[in-house]
């Protein structure tokens, strides 16, 4: 792994680290480029403008690694509010949401994680949208799927989501591509062992282009979430060979990082999901963001120099 990556993301755990960068003022500031704000009006407001321009949209409430029962409550209470005003604005059929599962009680036992995330599928179902499961850390891999696993028995059109840096990656893939399966396909974004994830950028690009083959060449749904051009471009190639018409598939990107990109491939008739986080605990997210693309870091610490 790239060691300003690996510096940032070790910083990311440091308490002492997260207090200074959580409290500084103009942490606001740069937040507000990344994260779409802390409300739900403000999430609303940010699909709205998105949808407007051609854009779908996958909607995150912050927050992740709860230990504590009732702020995994009151994630479930934020989806749940979110999913009715996304159905009440008449956002629904363009906006759906993303859960981290840690954020609902997974490190804490899994039924209830699984409980939580049921409540949130529920309320997704009411309002006529769906629900993709993030993927976090390796140690979750395998209790997200078996979670996934229970929830699609009621609704088939849960989202998975497979990071190209895990070995494993392949065999998820191709295990996942049936019929109506909605995957998200990413690179990953936590530091991981090598025991596990390949350690260069380009072994992790040539998984991501093995696991574009297997979700195209399957019955599934691929989302595709990259701001890599090279990878765009492979992913364009793939499709018209598989013989994937636009919208058998989509392209994903997160909010704030290419946005012409984003309405580029949406002006050529792809769909375009918007990953838009938001809520107060943006800290770990801003720090992947921070340790994937040292411009980004160059940013905040300007920002920062600048105040
Ligand atoms: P990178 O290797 O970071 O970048 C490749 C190239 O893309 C760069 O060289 C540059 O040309 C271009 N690029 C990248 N960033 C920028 C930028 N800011 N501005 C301009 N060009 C840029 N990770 C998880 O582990 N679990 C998840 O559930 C998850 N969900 C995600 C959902 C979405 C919609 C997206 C887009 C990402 C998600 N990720 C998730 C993060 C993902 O794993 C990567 O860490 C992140 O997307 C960076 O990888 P990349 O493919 O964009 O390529």
């Amino acid at each position: 792994m790239n060691p300003l990556r690996s510096i940032i993301l070790a910083a990311a755990k440091n308490g002492a680290i997260r207090k200074a960068v959580a409290t500084a003022p103009v942490s606001r500031d740069v937040v507000r480029r990344f994260v779409a704000g802390e409300t739900t009006a403000d999430a609303v407001a940010a699909t709205r403008a998105l949808v407007a321009d051609g854009l779908t949209v996958t909607l995150d409430h912050l927050g992740e690694d709860t230990t504590d029962a009732a702020l995994a409550e009151r994630t479930v209470l934020a989806y749940e509010e979110l999913l009715s005003a996304l159905h009440a604005e008449g956002l629904s059929d363009r906006a759906e949401v993303s859960v981290k599962l840690s954020a609902v009680g997974q490190l804490l036992d899994e039924d209830m994680a699984l409980a939580n995330a049921e409540r949130i599928c529920r309320a997704a179902e009411a309002a006529g949208t769906t629900v993709t499961l993030d993927m976090e850390d390796h140690t979750t891999t395998d209790s997200t799927l078996r979670i996934l696993a229970e929830l699609r028995k009621t609704w088939p059109w849960v989202g998975a989501v497979l990071q190209s840096y895990l070995h494993r990656t392949l065999d998820d893939a191709r295990a996942l591509a049936s019929s109506g399966s909605r995957v998200r396909l990413c690179k990953g974004a936590y530091a991981e062992p090598e025991t596990v994830a390949f350690a260069a950028g380009e072994e992790t690009d040539l998984s991501y282009v093995r696991c574009v083959n297997a979700l195209l060449a399957g019955d599934g749904y691929p989302m595709f979430a990259t701001h890599d051009p090279r990878l765009v471009r492979i992913i364009g190639e793939r499709a018209e060979v598989h013989g994937r018409k636009p919208g058998s598939f989509e392209f994903q990107m997160l909010y704030g990082i290419r946005p012409e990109e984003q309405r580029r491939l949406a002006q050529l008739g792809h769909t375009v999901r918007v990953y838009v986080p938001y809520g107060g605990e943006w800290y770990g997210y801003l720090m992947r963001r921070l340790a994937e693309r040292p411009a980004n870091t160059v940013f905040f610490l300007r920002a920062l120099a600048t105040r």
